[in-house]
């Protein structure tokens, strides 16, 4: 049976890695054709190819680009688009660095809103001209719980991740005429992940693990407890299947949401 992305071509930010890879692995399995990204060596990039043909894709292509740089990005989209439309995009990329307001490095500030907001926008712009031409069109972009709340020592990330919000709200507006049911319409909408367990949460489960002398599920119950009332860890493959569904054209009306995935996190 053909799978729902059959004919689809997604194109995924960060995802060699983490959710990015998680999210491309659920699209794989639906028959989507993938444009995977992120940075990394080549091992890295054969590795999330590999993972993702083993999932069903048959068509993949793996870029690696440093998203800080728009000049850089325009080429990489421009590349992609040489290849055919870009039916889904996935805006996935993204980097923490902790630190109180008056620590933070000027750059770190400089480097989260590059990855973690005005990429979105540079995507953004280059892409969705040419799926309201198409009537059809998704954008999904990777938000965070700190889209919708804060927390301490988080200033670039949760400035970044709300403004990303923001952004995926005026995008849905300026797009919501496109298309039709039949189509399946053109959507924006943010996902807004609690917990999941990555690279770019590492340094914080291994603070919580020291504190407990070394021991990861105490470190990590410790951090759940803390935030997350289901005191459950969200998978990238959950956050893939959520993706997914928001894919469908029975989601051709839900646009502009901001969607959180956090056992209860936000609901606080
Ligand atoms: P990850 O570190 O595993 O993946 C991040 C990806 O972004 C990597 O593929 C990396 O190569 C890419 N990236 C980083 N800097 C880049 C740059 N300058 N140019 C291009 N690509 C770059 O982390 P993850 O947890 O899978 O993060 C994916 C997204 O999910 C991020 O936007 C993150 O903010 C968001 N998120 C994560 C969590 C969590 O708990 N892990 C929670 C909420 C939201």
């Amino acid at each position: 049976m053909a799978g729902s992305l059959q004919g689809k071509r997604a194109f995924i930010t960060g995802s060699l890695q983490g959710i990015g890879l998680g999210i491309a692995t659920a699209f794989a399995r639906q028959g989507a054709d993938l444009v995977l990204h992120g940075l990394g060596d080549q091992a890295l990039v054969d590795s999330a190819i590999a993972t993702v043909k083993a999932a069903g894709a048959q068509k993949v292509e793996g870029y690696v680009t440093d998203l800080r740089d728009s000049t850089a990005t325009e080429e990489l989209v421009k590349k992609i688009l040489e290849g055919g439309k870009v039916d889904i995009l996935v805006n996935n990329a993204g980097i923490q660095h902790t630190a109180t307001i008056e620590n933070m490095p000027r750059q770190k500030w400089n480097d989260i809103i590059a990855v973690n907001l005005s990429s979105f926008f540079d995507t953004m712009r280059l892409l969705l001209p040419q799926m309201e031409k198409a009537g059809y069109g998704r954008v999904i972009n990777i938000a965070s719980v700190h889209g919708l709340v804060a927390s301490l020592a988080k200033a670039p990330y949760v400035s970044a991740k709300h403004g990303v919000v923001g952004l995926t709200k005026v995008a849905a507006l300026e797009y919501a005429k496109c298309g039709s049911r039949e189509t399946g319409g053109v959507t924006v909408n943010a996902i807004c992940p609690g917990w999941v367990e990555t690279s770019l949460v590492e340094p914080q489960i291994q603070e919580r693990v020291d504190k407990f002398g070394g021991d990861r599920a105490a470190g990590i119950a410790d951090l759940l407890n803390e935030k997350e009332p289901s005191k459950r860890m969200t998978s990238p493959d959950d956050i893939g299947e959520l993706a997914l569904w928001l894919c469908s054209k029975s989601a051709h009306n839900i646009t502009g949401a901001a969607i959180p995935i956090d056992g209860g996190w936000t609901a606080q």
